[in-house]
């Protein structure tokens, strides 16, 4: 018989946000579902039972104590949508941006997505994971335990291939776990600019067959933005993608409306990500659905944009929100979810509480995670994150505050 992992006993927390809550916060209800007084049972790997300390000491057979005096106890952050795979950094274009020069000057120049596709190709699998590795790390120092790593700066079918690769031998090499997604259709590549129907025929023949044989990735995304891919391009890649048995995503209404929510939502995706620029009929599509209006506030904000998405018309129209860092290095080089929290609210009217269930269950919603990831509940996976602060309210008020003071996966120590 296999021997069983000690049971542990998280004992003496000021709060423990159990995440359980509807999406929005209303007078009678709390989205981060917060008890007080309670200790929280882990066993092989998963919660048990979250109750009164003294009954669950018996209840564990001996279980080792981890004291948690004064801390705020949340599960597992889950970051919905990164680009956490790629080459090098682009600080050369942030410092054009600061100097003003706007995007399409840039990407003239050779910069944009565009740059990273050159960067990736030239780099060998080995190389993209040790970048990505200490990234992942700090992913997870921010309290991150589960995240969605995107494909999209190969563009051709080997590098595609070797992206998503890329991915599979990181989810073996760290405690985060990944959940991989297609997303060939990120940018049309240069070599094809002229010829974008021929693009968009690779990705329905090829890409994706080949991806969904190889058994590398969970989910196909578009990147749906006029000048990328228009309605009628993405609405092939994703039905191409649901027929080869992919669920899917889209990059919808960043920073111009164009309809993108309600293709998701016609569709049946996971998830419409971004919201920047969504309408009104966009919104209330969503509102009826159960695809998850994934927010990505830190790309604005670090572009210097004003406007956010309707966080809060999203939730009076009963959307599932959730909140992603974006993670990558052109518009949001993001690690930190608690630093996403603080733009939820500061920016989009966001309550705390909203915030926190939104980057942990909100988060698993969008990647259809229904093993209880993102909530502490019995036969939930014990994956806790500790900050050094008494109460929900204080992760997003501490801007980019060293909060963390430990995490979990499956029950064992892992920061
Ligand atoms: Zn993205």
């Amino acid at each position: 018989m296999r021997p069983q992992r000690p049971s542990r006993l998280f004992v003496g927390a000021s709060e423990i946000a159990t995440c359980t809550g509807p999406p929005r916060s209303s007078p009678a209800e709390d989205p981060a579902a917060v008890v007080r007084g309670a200790a929280v049972l882990v066993r092989d790997g998963r919660i048990e039972a979250i109750g009164a300390e003294r009954e669950l000491r018996a209840a564990g057979s001996d279980p080792e104590i981890v004291d948690c005096s004064g801390g705020l106890l949340t599960p597992g952050l889950v970051d919905s949508h990164t680009h956490a795979v790629f080459g090098r950094w682009r600080t050369d274009e942030y410092v054009l941006r600061c100097r003003g020069v706007p995007y399409q000057e840039i990407a003239r120049r050779g910069g944009g997505i565009n740059a990273s596709v050159r960067d990736l190709r030239s780099r060998s699998e080995d190389e993209l994971l040790e970048l990505a590795l200490p990234r992942l790390d700090e992913m997870l120092r921010n309290g991150t335990t589960t995240a969605e790593v995107k494909s999209g700066y190969g563009l051709c079918t080997a590098d595609e291939l070797k992206m998503l690769r890329v991915v599979q031998r990181l989810a073996g090499l760290q405690p985060i776990t990944l959940v991989p997604t297609f997303l060939g259709a990120h940018e049309v590549p240069p070599e094809y600019r002229d010829r974008r129907a021929a693009y968009v025929d690779l990705l329905v023949r090829e890409m994706i067959p080949a991806v969904a044989e190889a058994g590398l990735a969970v989910f196909c995304d578009v990147f749906m933005e006029p000048g990328v891919f228009d309605r009628r391009e993405s609405a092939t890649i994703l039905r191409a993608a649901l027929e080869a048995g992919l669920m899917v995503k889209l990059h919808a209404d960043e920073l111009e409306g164009s309809g993108g929510a309600e293709l998701a939502v016609e569709l049946g995706a996971a998830s419409a990500d971004h919201l920047g620029a969504v309408s009104a009929a966009g919104v209330a599509a969503i509102g009826r659905s159960s695809t998850v209006a994934t927010l990505l506030p830190t790309t604005l904000f670090f572009l210097g944009r004003r406007a956010y998405a309707p966080a809060r018309a999203l939730l009076e129209a009963g959307a599932t929100v959730a909140l992603a860092t974006d993670f990558n290095p052109g518009s949001s080089p993001v690690c930190s979810l608690p630093f996403v929290l603080t733009t939820a609210c500061s920016q989009m009217a966001m309550e705390p509480a909203e915030a926190l269930r939104a980057a942990t269950a909100g988060g698993a919603a969008a990647l259809r995670l229904a093993d209880g990831t993102g909530c502490l509940r019995p036969g939930a996976p014990a994956d806790l994150a500790l900050w050094h602060v008494p109460a929900v309210e204080h992760l997003p008020y501490r801007v980019a505050g060293r909060v963390l003071a430990a995490v979990w996966k499956a029950g064992e120590r892992v920061v």
